[in-house]
């Protein structure tokens, strides 16, 4: 753990920008409930255990989900779950684009806690529950028509007789257009914040890496990560107790 950092002039930082680019991954939500993914007690291992899949992934494998999809539907009901709360972090980022600081927040989550909290300046690259489409006929939905379904677990069809699947990214498929349309023109940026991700998925973690090669940036992670060196400041703490202490004292 490296904590070794100096808490007022990291809140300076924050009082001084005013272009703050956040990109966020699972991490900023593990203490709003859901269950972390990929761990031996992830939502991945139970789902998959439950449908014996032959691997955790395959929730999210597109030939996978033609021929069954009932598992993604059943994770999906954890997803939308009104129980669901922002976190202080969550809530922390929402403050500050109400004070007109954030330019953008990229989040990799697909758990819609970002807009929950009140951000609207957000991109899900790995896409979103808030449309849908049928596989078969590409029909658009939106989550209202789909969200009694999606909230009991079942599989919601199109006329047609197709699936209707929400716009989530799944394994092989390419990312939203406003994805690359971020990476490829960035926003203004005067400060990097990447919070709760180890930046190891491509393409989205790329977003976040080169805009760290340019611009002051901070990393809070509760792991390290590879890419450490590449950041001013990283800190290994809980999200949630580190930005209380920003926002405790942050005068804006
Ligand atoms: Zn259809």
């Amino acid at each position: 753990m490296s904590n070794n950092y100096n808490l007022q002039e990291i809140i300076n930082l924050f009082e001084k920008s005013n272009n703050i680019v956040v990109f966020t991954g699972a991490g900023i939500s593990t203490n709003c409930g859901i269950p972390d993914f990929r761990g031996a007690n992830g939502l991945y291992s139970f789902v998959a255990k439950k449908y014996n899949l032959p691997f955790p992934e395959a929730v999210f494998e597109i030939n996978y989900f033609k021929e069954n999809p009932k598992p993604f539907f059943d994770l999906s009901k954890e997803m939308v779950s009104a129980e669901i709360k922002p976190s202080l972090a969550h809530k922390f980022i929402a403050f500050l684009e109400e004070k007109c600081k954030i330019s953008l927040v990229m989040t990799q989550n697909i758990d819609m806690l970002h807009q929950k909290a009140g951000n609207k300046k957000v991109v899900e690259c790995h896409g979103t529950y808030s449309t849908a489409t049928c596989l078969n006929c590409r029909q658009k939905y939106s989550l209202l028509n789909i969200e009694e379904s999606l909230k009991k677990g079942e599989v919601p069809y199109c006329k047609c007789g197709g699936i209707i699947k929400p716009d989530i990214v799944f394994f092989g498929e390419q990312l939203p257009d406003n994805f690359f349309s971020a990476y490829r023109n960035p926003p203004k940026t005067d400060l990097l914040l990447v919070m709760g991700s180890s930046l190891t998925v491509q393409p989205a973690a790329n977003f976040a890496l080169s805009l760290a090669e340019k611009h002051k940036s901070i990393l809070i992670n509760f792991e390290k990560t590879y890419y450490d060196n590449m950041f001013t400041y990283v800190i290994n703490e809980d999200i949630d107790i580190f930005c209380k202490k920003i926002w405790d004292n942050i005068k804006i």
